[in-house]
């Protein structure tokens, strides 16, 4: 029987690679959307059998809906992958409280609200893998992206915490965290910014979603990997 993988925001750059990625490997692909529904349909017609499902991962009854409709559809989840989220540059003094609990709760919360949907089958069958996107700046901190940073490192923090709690129910949790990779989140730098980014980047390029989606398959793939955080970033952090 075949893998079925539940993929978070697979109507933006990353989760549309990490559907391919792994539609291509074999799996069953159940993926969400939010608001760009013209994308999650353009990407369920490219891809024979996947599932497309809207969601808001900030919404707990969302979620449940959301994974009840794969697991009802595909019978099992097999990997979790927390990929969908939102950044912005803002100074500190400039974050509001509401400001702060949507970046917290769609990178993070999201993370939380669909383990806890997600897991108990896992649990059941003694086998599972959840992948939670982080990125570099969960690891190092990025000023004007305060909230986006705490959110991230505590992407790191949950994932690490639950492969400890998960790993004897057969169950893996790791990161994955993305340098600076060419998607739609980054579509308002200009070209002088990207450039000036590229100087930062050792390699000297900036990251196509397909490598980020080609660490998650990896990932997938290697069944003693638990508890760890495997970036993708140029070798910004270092
Ligand atoms: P995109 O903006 O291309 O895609 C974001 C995805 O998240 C979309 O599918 C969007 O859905 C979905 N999403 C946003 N808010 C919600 C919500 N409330 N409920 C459900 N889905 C939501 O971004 P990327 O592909 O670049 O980013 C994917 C992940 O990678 C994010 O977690 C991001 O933080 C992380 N990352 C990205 C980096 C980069 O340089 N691009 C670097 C480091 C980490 P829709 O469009 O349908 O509303």
């Amino acid at each position: 029987m075949s893998k079925t993988v539940f993929i978070t925001g697979g109507s933006g750059g990353i989760g549309s690679a990490a559907v391919r990625t792994f539609a291509g490997a074999g799996y069953n692909v159940a993926f969400t959307y939010n608001k760009n529904e013209a994308a999650a349909k353009a990407l369920s017609a490219e891809i024979p059998g996947s599932l497309s499902l809207r969601c808001d991962v900030t919404d707990g009854e969302s979620v449940k809906t959301a994974v009840n409709a794969a697991l009802t559809h595909f019978g099992k989840i097999d990997v979790l992958i927390n990929n969908a989220g939102i950044a912005e540059q803002i100074l500190f003094t400039d974050i509001t409280e509401n400001r702060w609990d949507r970046m917290l709760d769609t990178n993070l919360k999201s993370c939380f609200l669909t383990a806890k949907a997600v897991i108990p089958q896992m649990i059941s069958r003694k086998s599972g893998l959840v992948i939670n996107v982080s990125s570099m700046w969960g690891i190092t901190g990025a000023s004007c992206e305060v909230h986006y940073s705490a959110a991230k490192s505590g992407v790191i923090g949950l994932s690490k915490a639950l492969a400890k709690e998960l790993g004897p129910s057969g169950i893996r949790v790791n990161a994955v965290a993305p340098g600076v990779i060419d998607t739609p989140m980054n579509s308002h730098l200009d070209e002088n910014a990207m450039s000036m980014l590229k100087e930062e980047i050792p390699l000297g390029k900036i990251g196509r979603p397909e490598e980020v989606a080609g660490a998650m398959l990896f990932l997938a793939e290697n069944e003693y990997i638990t508890g760890q955080v495997i970036t993708v970033d140029g070798g910004m952090v270092i």
